[in-house]
């Protein structure tokens, strides 16, 4: 019996959600489920086209960056999400997926290097603060590992900023993209990756449309926040 069977079922039906969102093309986007009892998440393989995959080509991959099922090679953005997974959940942030991609919009706030404000309640619904992004990558832990000196960029830049990724699931990693996570799944990840994308084009219109325009004032933002995700959460069927 595979003991890694639903994880790796999951990531894989977060993986091909990345091309059915419009959210990447050819092999620029990854996945990855986070099992905290096993302390393994299954990612992407590297460079395999999303309509080759299979469930049984994730790569199952330890806290430590040691692959421990699995014969391809695991996603070259491998070691940011396993220090995105060892440090937030450490931190006690749940955290049960992660997504990135190359999304135009995202990534063009990302290359702008401008974290992007709360302009309207779109963006309000999903959280109550600035979208970070981080400060470029700098030339001496580039020396390092590339990939996991991202991961320790992104956690510095929450804990300069203040930012709790519980509560901000999404980050642009300057000058590259974006990375975003979800609590429940992978699939939250994904959807997380949509919404900001979405977040960041509608944000671009308002600048262009006005290029003085005012995030949205705190009340209105703390309505939208907390109907869908305070206490008194009225959103949705219940
Ligand atoms: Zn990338």
């Amino acid at each position: 019996m595979d003991i890694y069977k639903s994880l790796k079922e999951e990531a894989y039906e977060a993986n091909i959600e990345i091309p059915h969102r419009n959210l990447a093309i050819y092999t620029w986007g990854n996945v990855s489920a986070f099992d905290p009892e096993k302390s393994v998440f299954a990612i992407k393989p590297s460079g395999v086209d999303y309509d080759k995959l299979k469930p049984d080509s994730m790569v199952i991959v330890d806290l430590d960056g040691k692959v421990v099922a699995g014969s391809l090679n695991p996603s070259s953005d491998t070691e940011t999400h396993r220090v995105l997974y060892r440090e937030f959940f450490q931190a006690g942030a749940d955290i049960r997926g992660i997504t990135h991609t190359h999304s135009p919009y995202a990534t063009a706030w990302a290359q702008a290097r401008r974290p992007v404000p709360v302009f309207g309640t779109t963006h309000a619904d999903y959280g109550a603060e600035t979208i970070p992004c981080t400060e470029y990558i700098s030339k001496d832990v580039t020396k390092n590992n590339y990939e996991e000196e991202t991961g320790n960029l992104i956690v510095d830049t929450f804990k300069k900023q203040n930012k709790n990724p519980q509560y901000m699931p999404m980050v642009l990693v300057a000058g590259h993209g974006p990375f975003t996570w979800g609590r429940q799944s992978a699939a939250q990840a994904v959807y997380h990756a949509a919404v900001l994308e979405e977040i960041c084009k509608i944000a671009h219109f308002t600048l262009a449309l006005n290029p003085h325009a005012a995030p949205l004032p705190d009340h209105i933002i703390r309505i939208h926040w907390e109907r869908k995700h305070g206490p008194d959460a009225t959103y949705g069927q219940r």
